[in-house]
């Protein structure tokens, strides 16, 4: 068992012969039905053949611009009230009948609002068959005495065909008829059928397709679906119908073939043989329709039916006398004649609930179909590429490979010239108008099969011949009597020969009988001879004429050849030309990898250095932060600093203050003394002091010491011990002194270390210094030592008379200062200036302070000033 599939409309299109790229416009045809009695205005006026005006009703005259508005459209042609459906179908399906017959794809449908006539048109009224009995009748007409025995053809459940050999037919056939004794199985005949169902049927004008390949067996499938609320539903399918409770149908589902052809899956496709079987299946798929609106309350305008026409197509073998049994062979083609729904819009039937709903997906089907029609349409005509949105409903799913690829399409647009239609007249126009700016290739050629046309005319012609021929000799002429047979026949017709013994001399009897027979005998082997030698010229002939087709055969195998040869050739080149082109390609390929290569190394170096700079300046980054911690750090260090600078400075202003309260208290009392006691008991603090005075000042370091004009008298003698070795020092620190960094640190060897002056340590000690700390101008801290002689008062107390002054400071060294003189916001002074260059005066004065017995308070306060000059 072979099979093939169908030839239809492929998706990407194959590689197409000649006529391949040719398109042709969508057919859009136009009938306007008579008006029916129960309407006055007419409002569709057929201008000319091809052209349709409408004008509004009496009422809706004037429009919003106050303008009395008429609109033509035109169309391929228009069919006005008079035309007949045989009329109608001549025009617009009979090419599409040639075209089923060819192999080629088409669809037809009808398009207009409920009442308009599609059903008309599509299917007739009783007594006027429409175009779909009129299609059948044409294709079985055209093929009848062509059709393939009945199972040859056999449809797979994948869109496809399998064929088989006669025998296999046969024996399938009696297999299927003994199991189920189907009606639809056995021939019809119109006196058994319904009245109205024959007078559709009854066409009379016998019309058929005059080119028929005749070397060719074919076979015709038809379905018929129901597409409602966007479910397909199979008309034919065969259900027990259970009149009480009838079960709902099933709905079917879209598939795609391996040639990318949509089909619905499960549908049933019965094989007819007769106009009257096929109308008698479409009719039962009708009936079923009709149950269904009237068991479902469905609105029977509301649904679109597809009636499908398969036409399958296998040549015969090289005798002619048998299908050939190659599955690539097989050509289908497929006529589909759709009846739309009502296009009018669901406001005007007034629907509501459901069958709003289900209007609503009528609705929305027919939508689509505009929609795939505009955007077909402005892709075609701006070149764009915009999807075409087939897969929103199941109708324009359906059929999307006739819109897609080849196949012709045409629309008949029925317009009812009623008033009321007037609006959605105008709706249906519109789309027409725009149908027919689509453009749908043209079908392809069907392939050649390559065997010696006539070969059924020959085979036949054959037949005939030989059966008249021995009929001519009276020998059998029923049936094909083999070659042995008609030897024997012969033979079996030679007269017997009769006695030849002579009784007597006188048997004048037995040699003429012989004489006659033998004549006779020689007769008919001359007559035989004639007739072999006539069939030997005959067969010669025969033979000359096979000679001269098996010729013609490699006539056309060798046209084939060298077109093949030619198309080896030219795609010979173009490899040529392809690798050519991929050499080039490889060529610039090699380039931009190199450039790539040389481009990424960059990348690389430039990514190198990047990292490299990003690394310095997180160091800079880490570098600044630590310095700005350090900074900080000094800068609360000088802070703390000052601030310890200023509690002394605060404190020693304190002390000086006191000092000279006590000094003045201690004048005052020394003024008592002397006001109140006698001359002679005046203490010998004057002749200490006349010593002292007599007593050179011992220098000490490079500071020259004046005494000042009011230090006490205190001789130097009355020190407690005169060795310098043995001298006792008292060494006040106040508790506020800091740690310079001077490298000269006073130590004083043997020395009793406080930190407030107290008279216990004095009297022990009879040297005295005091470490103070000041501020100096250059904001360095200065250190002065201040030492001075203790002496015993003559109250008992304890006096110091300061002698010396020693201050330490610490300077920076030149080279920082030229860097602080560098400063942008203060002009530096002479670029040469140095320390050398400055010179200290210093002014002293010594304040003998004679402590009190008793007090705690400190030593005496000499106050030190210091000036620097500049040298001049
Ligand atoms: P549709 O299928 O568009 O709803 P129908 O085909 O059912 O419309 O037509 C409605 C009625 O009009 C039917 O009774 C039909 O016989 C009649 N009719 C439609 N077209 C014609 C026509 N061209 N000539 C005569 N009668 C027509
Ligand atoms: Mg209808």
């Amino acid at each position: 068992m072979k099979t093939a599939r169908t030839k239809t409309p492929r998706r990407p299109p194959p590689k197409k012969p000649s006529n391949a790229d040719q398109k042709d416009p969508v057919g859009v045809y136009c009938r306007v039905r008579p008006l029916s009695p129960s309407d006055q205005e007419c409002c569709i006026e057929v201008i000319n053949e091809t052209t349709v005006q409408l004008h509004p009703p009496d009422g809706h005259k004037v429009n919003r611009n106050g303008e009395y508005k008429e609109t033509q459209y035109s169309f391929k042609q228009v069919f006005g009230t008079q035309i007949t459906q045989k009329e109608l179908f001549d025009v617009v399906a009979k090419p599409l009948v040639e075209d089923l017959i060819h192999g080629r794809n088409g669809l037809l449908f009808t398009y207009g609002v409920t009442g308009s006539g599609k059903t008309h048109t599509m299917t007739g009224s009783p007594g006027d068959g429409g175009l779909l009995p009129r299609c059948l009748d044409m294709i079985f007409n055209s093929i009848s005495k062509f059709q393939a025995k009945r199972y040859v053809f056999k449809t797979d459940d994948r869109n496809g065909m399998d064929i088989q050999c006669e025998v296999d037919a046969l024996l399938e056939r009696q297999k299927r008829e003994g199991h189920s004794q189907l009606a639809s199985k056995t021939p019809l005949n119109k006196q058994r059928m319904e009245p109205e169902f024959a007078d559709m049927i009854n066409i009379q004008d016998h019309c058929k397709v005059e080119e028929v390949d005749e070397d060719s067996v074919y076979s015709v499938f038809v379905s018929y679906i129901e597409i409602y609320n966007n479910y397909i539903y199979d008309l034919l399918e065969e259900m027990p119908i259970d009149p009480i409770k009838p079960r709902p149908p099933q709905s079917r589902n879209l598939r795609e073939d391996q040639n990318h052809n949509m089909y619905i899956a499960g549908c049933t496709e019965v094989e007819v043989k007769t106009t009257e079987e096929a109308f008698d299946v479409f009719w039962k798929g009708q009936k079923k329709r009709r149950i269904a609106n009237t068991t479902l309350n469905r609105e029977s305008s509301r649904s679109h039916s597809v009636f499908m026409i398969k036409l399958a197509q296998a040549p015969l073998d090289a005798d002619g006398d048998n299908v050939l049994q190659e599955k690539e062979q097989i050509t289908l083609s497929q006529l589909s004649l759709v009846d739309l729904a009502g296009s009018e819009r669901t406001n005007r039937t007034k629907a509501e609930g459901n069958r709003l709903r289900e209007a609503g997906n009528i609705n929305q089907s027919l939508m689509t179909l505009r929609t795939c029609i505009e955007v077909l349409r402005e892709n075609q005509r701006y070149g764009t590429n915009k999807m075409v949105p087939y897969r929103d409903s199941k109708l324009t799913h359906l059929f999307k490979n006739y819109f897609d690829g080849e196949g012709k399409v045409r629309m008949i647009v029925c317009v009812n010239p009623k008033a009321d239609d007037h609006e959605e007249s105008l709706q249906v126009m519109r789309f027409a108008e725009m149908t027919q700016e689509v453009e749908v290739a043209r079908p392809v050629d069907k392939p050649i099969c390559g065997l010696t046309p006539g070969r059924r005319y020959r085979n036949q012609a054959f037949k005939d011949e030989l059966s008249r021929r021995l009929e001519e000799r009276g020998g059998p002429v029923i049936g094909e009597p083999d070659d042995q047979s008609v030897i024997e026949v012969l033979i079996q017709s030679f007269p017997p020969i009769p006695s030849c013994e002579l009784l007597n001399a006188n048997d004048e009897n037995t040699l003429p009988l012989l004489i006659e027979v033998l004549e006779k005998r020689r007769r008919i082997r001359h007559m035989m001879a004639e007739e072999f030698n006539k069939n030997v010229s005959s067969f010669k002939s025969m033979l000359q004429e096979v000679n001269g087709v098996v010729a013609a055969k490699e006539n056309i195998v060798q046209g084939r050849m060298s077109e093949r040869d030619k198309i080896i050739a030219s795609q010979k080149s173009e490899m040529e030309r392809l690798e050519k082109k991929i050499k080039t390609l490889e060529y610039k390929i090699d380039i931009l990898e190199k450039t790539t290569t040389i481009y990424e190394d960059e990348k690389r170096s430039l990514q190198h250095d990047l990292e490299n700079q990003t690394q310095k300046l997180q160091r800079q980054l880490s570098d600044k932060r630590r310095l700005e911690a350090r900074l900080q750090g000094m800068v609360s260090e000088n802070s703390m600093k000052w601030e310890k600078e200023c509690e002394r400075r605060v404190a020693a202003k304190q002390l000086e203050m006191q000092n000279k309260l006590w000094v003045k208290d201690e004048k005052l009392k020394q003024l008592k003394a002397i006001v109140t006691e006698p001359k002679s008991e005046r203490p010998e603090r004057p002749s200490r002091e006349r010593d002292r005075e007599r007593e050179p000042r011992v220098p000490v370091r490079s500071i020259s010491p004046s005494p000042a004009p009011n230090v006490p008298p205190v001789h130097a003698r009355h020190r407690r011990s005169r060795s310098a070795g043995a001298e006792r020092w008292v060494d006040h620190k106040p508790p506020s002194s800091v740690e310079t960094e001077t490298v000269m640190q006073p130590h004083v060897p043997n020395a009793i270390k406080v930190s407030v002056a107290s008279e216990k340590a004095l009297a022990k000690c009879d040297k005295y210094m005091l470490t103070h700390q000041q501020l100096a101008s250059d904001g360095e801290i200065e250190t002065k030592l201040i030492k001075g002689d203790v002496f015993r008062t003559r109250g008992g107390g304890q006096a110091v008379q300061f002698t010396d002054i020693e201050t330490l400071r610490q300077e920076s060294p030149p080279g920082s200062t030229r860097k602080r003189k560098s400063s942008p916001t203060k002009p530096p002074p002479q670029e040469d200036t140095t320390e050398s260059e400055w010179t200290d005066v210093e002014t002293r004065c010594a304040v003998a302070v004679e402590m009190r017995a008793g007090s705690n308070l400190g030593p005496g306060y000499q106050h030190h000033a210091i000036t620097k000059r500049r040298k001049p």
